[in-house]
């Protein structure tokens, strides 16, 4: 079995092959506008309808509970409520430390900056049996404490893929803080992203903020979050998260970076519900 040092320059190698392998994603890293436009206007309940039904996210909400039992309920005093109330460094330590103790997985989290680093939020690789014999979960910690934990969900939900859909690939699923959208068109992604919007808007949640969410017309829904979901969003994540994006202390990009991800992953929660009833 590898030791630490050897994940470590399994991650490093990773590391070193970000800038070939993601610059679609890299170029709308940059340009965060458009992808924020692409996501307030897509209909996401086609592609969520296609990718999954609603016995797989049944399945999928199923496996995840084996990591995170209080998944889609009010609490989960051992772990979400941990990241909830504890969004700093030595919170997502924490949380860190758990998920170790409740999974069998290698989780590495290390700051991954320069130029374009912070583009990466992290990365999940399964296990191969040979080199790799525990899945692979990189955080880049360079990030807020909430998107860091934000993104330990998601690849934890990646995990949780695996075992619903029995997928055993050595391939490496980079999570970039950008291009959302393709994420509707590839059902490991979405599932992960499942898992996280769960986490972030636990049924009780969710149907507050989005049981009214979608503005309705004579014939057609409208695809778009109305305005009142969308501060009801903002609101739960300055309650919830003690983040305001509005307010914080962040480079005006990573920002829209940031708010591109709550615009997703409020319109996919939203539809889970909508759709499913989940
Ligand atoms: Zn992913």
């Amino acid at each position: 079995m590898p030791g630490g040092s050897e994940i470590e320059k399994i991650v490093a190698a990773v590391l070193a092959g970000v800038r070939a392998s993601g610059s679609k994603e890299l170029n709308a890293w940059h340009h965060p506008e458009r992808d924020i436009r692409s996501l307030a206007q897509s209909d996401y309940a086609p592609s969520l309808r296609q990718q999954l039904d609603r016995i797989d996210v049944e399945e999928i909400v199923r496996a995840a509970r084996t990591a995170l039992p209080g998944l889609n309920r009010d609490h989960d005093p051992e772990l979400i409520e941990s990241w909830l109330t504890e969004a700093s460094s030595s919170g997502l330590e924490l949380l860190f430390s758990r998920v170790v103790n409740r999974l069998d997985i290698h989780l590495h989290g290390a700051p991954f900056t320069g130029p374009e680093g912070l583009a990466l939020r992290g990365f999940f690789v399964n296990r191969d049996d040979k080199s790799l014999q525990r899945p692979l979960i990189y955080v880049n910690t360079a990030h807020h404490p909430v998107a860091a934990a934000a993104t330990l969900f998601h690849e934890v939900g990646h995990l949780v893929a695996s075992e619903v859909f029995d997928q055993r690939s050595r391939e490496v699923h980079f999570f970039f803080d950008a291009d959302y959208i393709a994420h509707l068109n590839d059902v490991e992604e979405l599932s992960a992203d499942i898992v996280l919007s769960l986490v972030a808007y636990p049924a009780p949640i969710a149907k507050k903020i989005f049981g009214t969410a979608w503005n309705w017309d004579a014939l057609t829904r409208s695809t778009e979050l109305s305005n009142d979901a969308f501060c009801q969003v903002s609101e739960h994540f300055r309650a919830r998260f003690g983040v305001s994006l509005a307010a914080a202390d962040l480079p005006a990009r990573r920002k829209l970076n940031y708010l591109a991800g709550m615009i997703h992953f409020a319109k996919l929660r939203s539809t889970v519900l909508a759709e499913y009833g989940i």
